[in-house]
């Protein structure tokens, strides 16, 4: 049987306007629904009772009608080098990991658009766990709201940046992936710049046309790892229905009418794309259409079957990229020690 709780209408799902329709029927005046969605979204308010601008009474009719489905920060592990790893319970009690990466110049949140993963890359934690269910719009917001409160709390300065490169494929969940970034973005919301916001991707074809098309204005990165389809499909199942020619199409697509260069993500990984041949395709793949390259660090994940390549290779690939004009960064991983680092993400703890 359902509880009396779980009936109870999502207060953060009705429109500024049914809110003030709300306050109307119950005889109360239409402005309250502008101080309550103040609470809601600015302050990200948990509970009913700290919207102390209230009386009461009308806390207590809110407190009847309606649950704030608000996600709940259970567990905190902070890293030796001042990474926060958060274990976030949803309201249906599945977990998910976000993280808050502090740098001298940025404070960086990686958040979760999915509870686990569906697409099998074989190097990554979390595609261990199946996929359960997208976010919703609410529950990404509430990740960067809650690390924006502890970037204040614990290092006294503002969050800067925010990468889409938690646990999921954030372009399988699109339409609730931009309905947070709309709020993040927005004055009634965090006032975040959009230019500040990165979604990262295995590289769905489709819809990088689709963010194209509707004009998105948040940086894009792919997640390349190989630049040749057979290596590409052997660690990364998704370019078996979704290969390298067609991503390549997509993405001068999304330069056609963004303007905008791409990032691609690509680990070194020892015997697997660690040959001349592997840095001379992805140089042939950073001319498709402007763009940069991260080399991540790789972070082991228990059962050791890749390995990062020496940093003879790393140095081949750099020299190689630098040379032909790639602004190429080589990127470490940070919150190694508690699982907190690009792809370790998988409620462990
Ligand atoms: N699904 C999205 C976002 C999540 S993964 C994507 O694929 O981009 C975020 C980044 O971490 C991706 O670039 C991914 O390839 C990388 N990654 C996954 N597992 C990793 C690991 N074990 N070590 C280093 N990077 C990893």
């Amino acid at each position: 049987m359902q509880s009396v709780e779980t009936v109870k209408r999502d207060i953060r799902k009705l429109k500024t306007d049914d809110l003030k329709k709300f306050f109307i029927d119950h005889g109360d005046k239409a402005f309250r629904a502008v101080q309550v969605d103040e609470w809601l979204w600015k302050k990200s308010a948990k509970s009913f009772d700290q919207m102390t601008n209230l009386s009461v009474a009308t806390r207590e009719l809110l407190k009847e009608h309606f649950a704030i489905n608000h996600i709940h920060v259970d567990n905190m592990q902070r890293s030796a080098d001042g990474t926060i790893k958060n274990a976030v319970t949803l309201h249906d009690g599945l977990i998910v990991e976000s993280v808050l990466i502090p740098a001298e110049t940025r404070i960086t949140a990686c958040v979760s658009s999915q509870v686990g993963c569906s697409l099998a890359c074989k190097f990554c934690a979390t595609a261990r766990l199946k996929r359960q269910r997208n976010l919703s719009a609410d529950e990404i917001y509430d990740q960067v709201a809650a690390i924006k409160e502890q970037a204040e709390l614990f290092f006294n300065r503002p969050l800067t940046n925010i990468v889409f490169m938690g646990m999921g494929e954030p372009l399988l969940n699109y339409s609730n992936v931009t309905a947070a970034i709309e709020k993040i973005t927005s004055q009634k919301g965090l006032g975040m710049a959009m230019k500040r916001i990165t979604v990262s991707t295995v590289g769905i074809a489709k819809m990088i046309i689709k963010m194209a098309d509707d004009g998105v204005k948040f940086n894009l990165a792919v997640s390349l790892h190989a630049a040749l389809d057979k290596t590409r499909s052997s660690i990364m199942p998704i370019n078996d229905s979704n290969p390298l020619s067609e991503l390549a199409d997509a993405l001068k697509y999304w330069y056609q009418k963004t303007k905008r260069k791409v990032t691609y993500e690509y680990v070194v990984w020892k015997g697997i794309n660690d040959t001349p041949e592997h840095a001379q395709a992805l140089l042939k793949f950073c001319k498709v259409i402007p763009s940069k390259v991260n080399l991540i660090e790789y972070n082991p994940i228990d059962d050791g079957e890749f390995k990062q390549a020496s940093d003879d290779i790393l140095t081949m690939y750099m020299d190689l990229l630098e040379r032909n004009g790639i602004t190429t960064r080589i990127r470490k991983s940070r919150g190694k020690d508690i699982d907190a680092a690009c792809g370790q993400l998988a409620n462990k703890s």
